[in-house]
């Protein structure tokens, strides 16, 4: 998206804020958040906050305790926490407008929140970077070409002239900047990127060795011991084919005392075997096995996820969700794979 629509993208949600009435505002994040979903909502929320909105986050399911000294945590209320549900309602209930960040389809949060806010005769805003059709909603930004939905902010909130991008919205900004682009190594990153970045730590200061060390160098005991065993027992190559996969069962995560977020990234070790092209990490959990899977070059991932496993993503990094057990879902994998030479090595 070109800076000229940013702009126009600007004035329209500015002018959308001015026609909400009650002044409770909810933002949806997707199932299983990741640091862009958690780092985009919360910067939104301290920006809308200026504007004198009553903001509430809304995540399905619990996320990686490494985002929790992030600032305004406090306001992502969980679903899946019992004690929270009747907070959650309420506001809901309050709320006229309600934004979904980093994704756009429906069936990416829990189907008893999606029915709840069906119930309502709600104003829809989006705003995304992954790819969908435009819908009749009464705001949508939807930039494919941007590394993150945190980038996609930083150049929505640039544009205005009423309400300022303080140190810790940018400092939010930059995490979902960093963490959707694995450390700005995507090959979604472009210069564009990089300005953004480099403006951002110009003017707002950043202690980016204390963020990454927040991020990145926050391990449990308990994750490294399990990241060894992964990559020494559940690492696995395709014989013949330029695909690797690993494969995580249910009781393994419980063996280990794992945390949400714990298995992020893990599949990136079976891309960064050489000559592969193609890998995936399946997750087994409680309602379906989760599956990332991630490629280099020319492999659209996406399509693979949305054809074969319910999902989708970016064309290098997607994920889905299979219904059947663990080792059917595996061994359908590889029958896939197997049947299209474009992997064989
Ligand atoms: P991850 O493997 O890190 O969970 O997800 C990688 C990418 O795929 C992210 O951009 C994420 O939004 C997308 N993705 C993951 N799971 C799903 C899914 O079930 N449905 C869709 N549409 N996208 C997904
Ligand atoms: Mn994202």
């Amino acid at each position: 998206m070109l800076e000229k629509d940013y702009v126009q993208k600007t004035l329209e949600l500015e002018s959308v804020l001015k026609t909400v009435t009650k002044k409770h505002v909810t933002i949806l994040i997707h199932n299983n958040p990741d640091g862009d979903a958690i780092a985009s909502s919360l910067a939104l929320s301290l920006w809308l906050e200026q504007k004198g909105f009553n903001v509430k986050i809304i995540s399905s399911n619990n996320f990686s305790e490494i985002y929790m000294w992030l600032p305004n945590v406090l306001n992502i209320l969980v679903f899946d926490i019992p004690l929270l549900r009747s907070t959650i309602v309420d506001h809901i209930n309050k709320s006229e407008l309600f934004f979904y960040l980093d994704f756009n389809y429906k069936d990416r949060f829990n189907k008893e929140l999606y029915s709840l806010i069906k119930q309502k005769e709600t104003k829809l805003c989006i705003i995304d970077h992954h790819p969908t059709t435009p819908d009749e909603n009464i705001f949508e930004c939807i930039d494919t070409s941007s590394t993150s939905t945190c980038e996609i902010l930083y150049s929505l909130f640039q544009n205005s002239k009423e309400s300022s991008i303080t140190p810790e919205i940018a400092m939010c900004l930059y995490i979902g900047i960093l963490t959707d682009t694995g450390k700005f190594m995507t090959p979604n990153v472009t210069a564009k990127t990089h300005f953004t970045v480099a403006n951002m730590l110009q003017k707002y200061n950043i202690d980016i060795s204390q963020v990454n060390k927040n991020i990145y160098g926050s391990n449990h005991l308990s994750r490294m011991h399990f990241l060894g065993y992964i990559l020494q027992s559940k690492l696995h190559i395709i014989s013949g084919y330029k695909v690797a996969y690993i494969n995580i069962s249910f009781t393994e995560i419980s063996r280990f005392h794992l945390k949400p977020g714990d298995t992020d990234g893990i599949v990136n070790y079976a891309l960064s075997l050489k000559d592969i092209i193609f890998a995936a990490m399946f997750n087994e959990k409680k309602d379906g096995v989760y599956i990332s899977l991630r490629s280099i070059g020319d492999i659209a991932v996406n399509d693979f996820a949305a054809k074969y496993f319910n999902g989708g993503g970016h064309k290098n990094a997607a994920g889905g969700i299979s219904l059947e057990p663990l080792d059917v879902t595996i061994k359908k994998f590889i029958s896939l794979i197997k049947k299209n030479d474009i992997y064989k090595a």
